[in-house]
């Protein structure tokens, strides 16, 4: 666990950096006339401690992603139990073999992006008598390397997770290319959530979450300009 923590941030730093970023987020939304109540702050926490987690919590923040499940299980279950209403998304890849376990700790799952795992994830569920929601995590750039459906197949997926497993589907994500203009991907994004009618989308990260605003986030995922830069 400790090669992956960064050093601690001091609370009024973070204190700030909160205040700095949902400011950003109020002005992109009403720059589109868009409210900024309807854009969700998913503060990213990986590689950070407990310690800094801490002073997000106390300076009101409820919505938190992980992207790694192990790593996740080391600081949240004291976190969540100190805190009921705390939100954990996880926005990492998912392998089959950890999913009954990611179901017993996210409460949304935002990197689902195969039949396997949905159909891992029904079943979890059942077992524990508890559903995380879901999103669906579309691969825009078609990268080999990264996860999420291809665009072509995101129809079907939607379809099986919604109808045909029955599970609380909410909306996509995307993670963008690092080297290319985000915009096309968002709006790809968007379109393929309108036509299948789902309300939210997970997009734009702190080098782009005004773009995402721009292009209809309902979800910011921002890690950091929130904790700054993140120890290796
Ligand atoms: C790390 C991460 C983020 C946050 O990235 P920043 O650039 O630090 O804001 C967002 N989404 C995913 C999937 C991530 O892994």
């Amino acid at each position: 666990m400790a090669e992956y923590v960064t050093a601690d941030i001091a609370a009024a730093e973070v204190q700030a950096n909160f205040a700095a970023v949902k400011a950003r987020i109020a002005t992109a939304a009403r720059e589109v006339g868009r409210e900024p109540a309807e854009v969700t702050l998913v503060a990213v926490t990986k590689t950070h401690s407990a310690a800094t987690i801490g002073h997000a919590i106390a300076a009101g923040q409820r919505v938190f992603g992980e992207n790694r499940v192990q790593e996740a299980f080391a600081k949240w279950p004291a976190l969540k139990a100190a805190h009921a209403d705390i939100r954990l998304h996880l926005i990492g890849p998912l392998q089959r073999n950890k999913v009954r376990r990611a179901v017993g700790l996210f409460d949304v799952i935002e990197s689902v992006d195969r039949e396997e795992i949905a159909r891992a994830i029904k079943a979890a569920g059942a077992e524990q008598g508890r559903t995380p929601d879901i999103f669906i995590q579309v691969n825009t750039g078609e990268e080999a390397q990264k996860s999420g459906c291809a665009p072509a197949e995101a129809d079907a997926l939607i379809a099986l997770c919604r109808d045909e497993c029955g599970l609380p589907l909410r909306g996509l994500m995307c993670v963008p290319p690092v080297d290319e203009e985000p915009s096309l991907h968002f709006a790809l994004l968007a379109t393929i959530a309108k036509r299948n009618g789902l309300a939210e989308l997970s997009m734009g990260m702190t080098a782009d979450f005004e773009i995402a605003i721009r292009f209809g986030a309902t979800l910011v995922r921002v890690g950091s300009a929130l904790f700054g830069a993140r120890d290796p």
